[in-house]
């Protein structure tokens, strides 16, 4: 299947089982010396290189003297804000001999699903990427709780995954695939090499999240598929436990890749067209051609303003006549687009007080 060096972004999730012995609570540190040079690999051939990585809570907890297994959500969490300092930096120490610089990024489901914080996530991603950085991202699990929370990596993995427009996702995991059953109950079982589309066949065959081991189980491996595959990702399941997992699943390792059809921008566009607009900006005639060849649209450009929109929400975009030629992200609210439009972006920051974004929409936000 795909080669991982032909991807633009890729986004990597490890397992805590890979990173933390489970007898000990120690660090594997052999294997992630062993990763830290397959991502250094990656990144000389090109590729920006996002990791999820678990172990947070793996580590954690034996340096508190916590059970090994059925912690109470607070216990999660107290392991959880011990382990994330010493994967942090574990991970630098790994990372720097190869001349790598690290970025934690702690998330929350929130932060996915509220515009304006997702706006906000995409950026700090985007810009760390631009700065060639390493960003670590894990769930926050000292404030995440139950209701409100990814609960799993590989879900969280895909977010991400579709926050930046990555198009390939790995999940190194315990499991060297996804199977027709459950190959521990079923000798039958093979292993799917490529799934081009998740049917209902396949959704049944990832067995049932009510079994109590979902976390990191089948089905929310299939979930993660699903979003990363709607977003243009394709997705990849292997097996992680070799000293550089990387380099033995480009070199053939037994996986399963989820295809994805669209490739991320033309996926995210669709996305983005599909939502119900708050408001309406509309343009004047050079703005309508500034957007036209690609450019992002300034408030220079806009003339009207209409709706009750946040930072984040969808408009519709007019042209000087009310034809809609599209929809957009917004970047600022309604309210401060109405300060602003007709004026000079370098005007923005006298007229708000604050120093907002060059652009009102920018062109990746859009679907025309
Ligand atoms: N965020 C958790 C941790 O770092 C892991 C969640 C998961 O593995 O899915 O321990």
């Amino acid at each position: 299947m795909a080669s991982l060096t032909t991807a633009t972004r890729l986004v990597i999730k490890i397992g805590s089982a890979l990173l933390v012995d489970r007898t000990t609570g120690a660090l594997r540190s052999d294997w992630l010396h062993g990763l830290a040079d397959d991502v250094a690999w990656l990144k000389d051939a090109g590729v920006q290189v996002v990791l999820v990585s678990s172990g947070s809570i793996a580590l954690g907890r034996g340096v508190l003297d916590l059970p090994a297994t059925d912690l109470a959500l607070v216990q999660s969490q107290a392991a959880a804000a011990v382990g994330q300092i010493r994967l942090a930096r574990a991970y630098e120490e790994a990372m720097t001999p190869h001349g790598i610089t690290t970025a934690q990024v702690l998330m929350t489901l929130e932060d996915t699903r509220d515009r304006r914080r997702y706006l906000n996530s995409r950026a700090t991603l985007e810009q760390l990427l631009t700065l060639n950085a390493l960003p670590i991202v894990n769930e926050n699990d000292t404030v995440a709780t139950d209701e409100i929370r990814f609960g799993d990596n590989d879900r969280l993995a895909a977010q991400i995954a579709a926050t930046i427009g990555a198009d390939q996702l790995v999940l190194l995991s315990d499991v060297d695939g996804f199977y027709t059953a459950n190959p521990a109950d079923d000798p039958t079982a093979r292993r799917y090499v490529v799934i081009d589309t998740i049917t209902p066949e396949i959704e049944a065959q990832a067995g049932d999240a009510g079994s109590g081991l979902s976390k990191g189980g089948m089905k929310t491996k299939v979930m993660a598929a699903k979003t990363a595959t709607a977003a243009g990702c394709a997705m990849a399941i292997c097996h992680g436990a070799a000293m550089r997992p990387l380099s033995a699943l480009e070199q053939g390792g037994k996986a399963t890749w989820f295809t994805a059809t669209l490739d991320p921008q033309d996926a995210r566009k669709r996305w983005i067209g599909a939502m119900k607009p708050r408001g309406v900006v509309t343009l004047d005639a050079g703005a309508v051609q500034a957007l036209s060849s690609g450019n992002s649209l300034l408030p220079a450009g806009v003339y009207a303003v209409s709706g009750d929109f946040n930072r984040g929400d969808p408009v519709a975009i007019h042209n000087p006549d009310g034809r809609q030629l599209g929809l957009g992200l917004s970047r600022y609210t309604a309210q401060d687009a109405q300060i602003i439009k007709g004026h000079q972006s370098h005007e923005i920051e006298s007229l708000l007080g604050y120093p907002g974004r060059a652009a009102l929409i920018h062109r990746d936000d859009m679907a025309l």
